[in-house]
């Protein structure tokens, strides 16, 4: 169930809806737009009845949800949300590009790539300190040690930290350092984790799994959400298919699918989605084109020496030249404001 309030409807007919909704043992999720407020109902296990809320005050309509997820979708707000990441944002007007290594490795490597971001203007630096590898000897990552290059990272170039959390008692540590906690295809069904997310002030960069469809990624997103957090970025990272030219087939028709059904965010990883070096710009262009809110990049300064996914890499020149050619293709698609 969702709760339409009509444009005019003032904070106390918003909270008598809300007291309705918690009385009846549910949990109220109010979401602001642009020309009124809707409320979304979570916790019920069958249907919720319209007539006790069609005549409060306030109230335009009481609609029955069909879809799987209530939260993420457009009919609860039709605006698209901006994350607010302190000054910097994702899903706004301007193209948000994360970038930086996938691992972090060392504080030389981690702040020569940093200074190579900032450079070229992007706002958020990404970098593992806990990384998912499929083998138990590959690299693990720095852990606490490599969080807190990263908090030197924002104090030195003012970058935004994306970060990954492999579990929950991580997701306590990583949220003392991030500012934008990243949840990784390999835990895209962790619910555990999904819920622990849910109840952080930090918001969640949600990867789509391996082998998950659109509506479990959304489903997914919706956990986060349904513990109270709303700052939810989507970020299509190739899934897996017969395919054995890429490392993952990044399915860039799921930002116009994801557009269509939620106000969420979301953003393209043409390096995990392709895994070679000499295809991630001709795709981070195309997921430009096809209307992603943003990037995320994996850039090192010597990716022949990197201890993580170094075929993937972007060397820093090459990082610079993606720039110029994102850019260009976002201005076009862009609509002008008018006036
Ligand atoms: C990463 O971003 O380095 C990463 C491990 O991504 P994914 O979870 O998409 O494989
Ligand atoms: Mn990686």
């Amino acid at each position: 169930m969702l709760i339409v309030m009509k444009s005019d409807a003032t904070d106390r007919d918003v909270a008598e809806v809300v007291s309705v909704i918690t009385e009846l043992g549910l949990r109220a999720h109010p979401m602001p737009g642009a020309q009124r407020i809707a409320i979304g109902i979570t916790g019920n296990q069958g249907a919720v009845d319209a007539s006790r809320f069609e005549n409060l005050p306030g109230v335009a309509e009481a609609i029955r949800v069909s879809k799987p997820y209530k939260l993420i979708s457009i009919d609860l707000r039709p605006e698209k949300t901006v994350v607010r990441v302190g000054d910097a944002k994702i899903g706004g007007d301007e193209l948000a590009i994360i970038a930086g290594p996938c691992a972090i490795e060392s504080r030389a490597q981690t702040l020569a790539v940093a200074e190579a971001v900032r450079r070229g203007g992007a706002r958020f630096f990404r970098g593992g300190a806990f990384k998912p590898r499929t083998s138990p000897y590959a690299f693990q990552g720095l852990g606490e040690e490599g969080l807190k290059i990263l908090t030197e990272v924002r104090e030195t170039y003012g970058l935004k930290i994306v970060t990954e959390a492999m579990d929950e008692h991580g997701l306590d540590l990583v949220e003392r350092y991030a500012d934008v906690i990243q949840i990784g295809a390999r835990n895209m069904q962790n619910f555990s984790l999904l819920r622990r997310a849910g109840h952080s002030r930090l918001p969640i960069l949600l990867k789509r799994g391996l082998a998950a469809t659109l509506d479990e990624w959304l489903l997914a997103a919706e956990y986060v959400m349904s513990e109270g957090n709303y700052n939810v970025i989507l970020c299509e990272r190739g899934i897996r298919t017969f395919a054995q030219h890429t490392r993952n087939t990044l399915d860039l028709s799921a930002i116009p699918a994801v557009r269509r059904l939620s106000h969420l965010p979301v953003i393209v990883d043409p390096s995990h989605g392709t895994g070679k070096n000499y295809m991630v710009t001709p795709l981070a262009r195309a997921g430009v084109a096809v209307g992603a809110d943003g990037l995320i990049i994996e850039v090192h300064d010597q990716p022949e020496r990197a201890l993580c996914d170094g075929a993937q890499a972007l060397t820093i020149a090459q990082f610079d030249q993606l720039l110029t050619e994102v850019r260009a293709i976002h201005e076009v698609i862009t609509p002008t404001p008018v006036g």
